[in-house]
């Protein structure tokens, strides 16, 4: 699982990856026959539910920038690959993020939309019902503005506790994301699932290198 924030043009900025960087990886998965997937085809697959392709990976979004609409989805519509935006619906409309339209938009481009917080919190330093709500209303924002089931989260700044599993399991969510790199393991919790955050100033050779790494361990996630 990549996981990817903004993209565009802001050299110094770890979370914004340049656009002919992201091409370029598109291209290096298309020639090396990789499969992006949908959540539900994740979801399918790690239930053992329909079979993995031989390199499956899944291209996650995180927080809303409008560039996912206006660079990112473009880039990924040569390959027809689909992607997972993980959402913070408090930020729609704000300058430089997605409007609902444009969320519209990825969704109907094959992209699959789930909650990441209404305002992006640090949730651990929130009382559990402050959680709650974070996390329910994002989910009730996007289910409601999309017609579809949102039951996958992602943690903003990868931060969770207790509580924050607790509210997940209550609230009947199928998985959760995390930023934790690597360690992923047979055993790990639904709600605790690593990515491999794509960093700006990472170079071509450290990329592939990360995706690799993935290839070899990510692919067990969880029994
Ligand atoms: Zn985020």
């Amino acid at each position: 699982m990549l996981n990817y924030h903004s993209i565009g043009v802001e050299p110094g900025n770890t979370y914004v990856l340049h656009p002919d960087m992201l091409a370029r990886q598109m291209d290096y998965l298309a020639a090396h026959h990789y499969t992006p997937l949908t959540l539900g085809d994740f979801a399918r697959i790690i239930e053992k539910k329909q079979p993995s392709p031989e390199r499956p990976v899944l291209l996650t979004f995180d927080d809303g920038y409008a560039n996912n609409a206006e660079v990112a989805m473009p880039i990924l519509q040569r390959h027809g690959f689909p992607a997972t935006l993980f959402l913070s619906p408090g930020f729609i409309g704000q300058p430089g993020y997605l409007s609902w339209p444009q969320v519209k938009e990825l969704s109907a481009a094959g992209w699959d939309i789930a909650p990441h917080s209404m305002t992006h919190p640090h949730l651990p330093q929130l009382s559990i019902e402050q959680q709650r709500e974070e996390i329910t209303e994002s989910r009730r924002r996007i289910e409601q503005a999309l017609g579809r089931s949102a039951d996958v989260f992602a943690y903003p700044f990868g931060e969770y506790n207790e509580d924050t599993l607790k509210i997940l399991k209550n609230e009947a969510f199928r998985y959760a994301f995390t930023t934790k790199e690597g360690d992923a393991s047979p055993n790990q919790s639904p709600y605790e699932l690593s990515r491999i955050v794509v960093l700006g100033e990472d170079d071509f050779a450290t990329w592939v290198q990360k995706l690799s790494n993935f290839g070899k361990k990510e692919l067990k996630v969880p029994t």
